[in-house]
């Protein structure tokens, strides 16, 4: 349906995330086609994710439908499709259903998880970007604490009950404070046989400090918050290794745990990487004051995705929410 050229001028949105969706509801009314593209059918409200989990909230409260959120929209359509790449000579999208020619096209596909080589960090930690992460996540560390109320072998059990956060960042910091009250309030109301006391939550930061991009007395003191909730924090400890059993440091101490979870950086998702532009060694895209590439002036990226530069330092990847 969309394969060939529009008649009208056809706006190609790819990413229905925060930036995608701003820039379609942008176009309401506008005399242009409108096509947003997302590999999922659904917005996920990133900001809540942790708290599913940490089983604090359901899913059905941080995903909502695409199609609904456009509905109002009459001159805008959405194409589920896992987008590939752009050809940005024949102005065309490549997704895996087919292509999709352009005659502006935004690209807003976010950033996706980055393990900076790290041996066994990408096959044996849980992360935490999508919504299908935080389902995985909630699903493994709830198993977990059933497997270890059967565990009698010692040794087990404690690995069972140990879970290291990798990454002192807002999203390690929220997802430690939340499983700590997960196991303080539901968990040992909901198991009193079971002693919830010996799970030991450990938040681990390579740098000398919580919340790196944030003023260092917020850091401090989230250290000591999240200290006084029974979370061990471990500043300066960078780790070498993840394994499915252990999380090893560069200091050569490890600590043994089947659940590790990744916190630790983010990069821009892979589209431009894959197309060919030129990007930042984060995999960002530099972008105009308009959002626009510099040597292609129908092509716009933004939100995550986008590299733009204010006041002599990039804007950080965030909402503000
Ligand atoms: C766990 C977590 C918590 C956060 N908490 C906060 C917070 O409290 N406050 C704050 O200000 N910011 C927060 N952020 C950051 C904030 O969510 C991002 O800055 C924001 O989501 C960026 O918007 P975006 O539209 O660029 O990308 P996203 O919202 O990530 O949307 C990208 C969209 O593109 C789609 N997509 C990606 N690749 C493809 C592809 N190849 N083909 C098709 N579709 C694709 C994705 O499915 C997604 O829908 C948090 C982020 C995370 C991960």
């Amino acid at each position: 349906m969309y394969s060939n050229r529009s008649e009208q001028t056809r706006v190609v949105i790819v990413g229905g995330g925060f930036a995608g969706l701003a820039a379609a509801k942008a176009f309401a009314e506008a005399p242009v086609e409108v096509l947003l593209l997302d590999r999922n059918n659904y917005h996920t409200f990133l900001p809540l994710l942790y708290q599913v989990a940490a089983a604090e909230v359901d899913l059905s409260q941080i995903g909502f439908p695409i199609r609904t959120i456009l509905r109002s929209l009459d001159n805008v359509d959405f194409m589920m499709a896992e987008v590939d790449r752009m050809d940005l000579e024949s102005e065309t999208v490549i997704t895996r259903q087919g292509s999709v020619p352009y005659d502006y096209l935004i690209l807003a596909t976010g950033s996706e998880v980055r393990f900076f080589g790290i041996p066994g960090a990408q096959i044996s930690t849980f992360t935490m970007k999508s919504l299908t992460d935080g389902i995985d996540l909630r699903n493994h560390m709830l198993v977990k604490f059933e497997e270890a109320s059967q565990e009698r072998d010692e040794m087990r059990r404690q690995r069972l009950l140990t879970f290291v956060i990798i990454g002192g960042g807002p999203s390690g910091v929220e997802y430690a404070g939340a499983l700590m009250e997960l196991i303080d309030g539901p968990l040992a109301r909901d198991c009193p046989n079971f002693c919830v006391q010996d799970a030991r939550v450990v938040l681990v930061e390579a740098t000398s400090s919580l919340l790196g991009t944030m003023p260092q007395k917020l850091g401090c003191y989230s250290a000591e918050r999240l200290e006084k909730m029974g979370v061990e924090v471990l500043l300066d400890t960078a780790v070498a290794e993840v394994t499915p059993e252990a999380v090893l440091f560069t200091d050569g101490t490890e600590i043994d745990s089947e659940m590790a979870v990744w916190t630790a950086g983010v990069g821009g998702e892979g589209i431009a990487s894959r197309s060919g532009m030129q990007t930042r060694p984060n995999h960002t895209v530099s972008v105009l004051p308009t959002l626009q590439l510099p040597d292609e002036p129908n092509v716009f990226v933004a939100g995550d995705l986008a590299a733009f530069e204010q006041a002599g330092s990039f804007l950080p990847e965030l909402l503000y929410v």
